[in-house]
C-alpha cells in the first residue's frame, strides 16, 4: 500500500467540487485515511512550493492558495502517487484531458482544484509537513 499528500485548493472549495473529486478518488479505489481543513500561510506555502518560490507568479499562488480553506487528506492505496496524479490531469489544464479533474474543472493556470504529491518521497515528506 503506499501513501500519497493530496490536497483540495481554495477553488474546490469555493466552487463546491470538493464532493465531486473525493468522489473520483474513492471509485477509484482509495482509501482517505485521514482529512482535514486548513489555512495556510505564506511560510508554509514557500516550503511546499520551495521549487517555484523563485518564480515571478509565485505570489499569485500564495494570494490564491491564501484565499480561503484548504483540504489536506492522506490518501493510501495501490500505485497512489501515480495514480492521483493520473487522475488530477497535468499542471497546465490545457494539456489536461476531460475526464481528468484538471480537465474537466480547471480554466486557469494557478486555480487548478487539486495538489497530489509527484513522488513517493514527496508524499512523505509532505504528509508530515501537513500531518506532523
Ligand atoms: N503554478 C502556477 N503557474 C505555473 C506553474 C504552477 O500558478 O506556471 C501553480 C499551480 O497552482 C500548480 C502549483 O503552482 O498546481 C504547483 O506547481 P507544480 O509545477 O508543482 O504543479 P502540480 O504538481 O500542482 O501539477
Ligand atoms: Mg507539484
Amino acid at each position: 500500500m503506499e501513501r500519497t499528500y493530496v490536497m483540495l485548493k481554495p477553488d474546490a472549495v469555493k466552487r463546491k467540487l470538493v464532493g465531486e473529486i473525493i468522489s473520483r478518488i474513492e471509485k477509484k479505489g482509495y482509501n482517505i485515511v485521514e482529512m482535514k481543513t486548513m489555512y495556510l500561510n505564506e511560510e508554509l506555502l514557500k516550503e511546499h512550493y520551495a521549487h517555484l518560490a523563485d518564480k515571478p507568479f509565485f505570489p499569485e499562488i500564495v494570494q490564491f492558495m491564501t484565499s480561503g480553506p484548504v483540504i489536506g487528506m492522506i490518501v493510501e492505496g495501490n500505485d497512489a502517487v501515480a495514480g492521483i496524479r493520473r487522475l488530477m490531469g497535468p499542471t497546465n489544464w490545457q494539456e489536461a484531458s476531460p475526464g481528468t479533474i484538471r480537465g474537466d474543472f480547471a480554466n486557469n493556470m494557478t486555480e487548478n482544484l487539486i495538489h497530489g504529491s509527484d513522488s513517493v518521497e514527496n508524499a512523505e515528506i509532505e504528509i508530515k509537513r501537513f500531518f506532523g
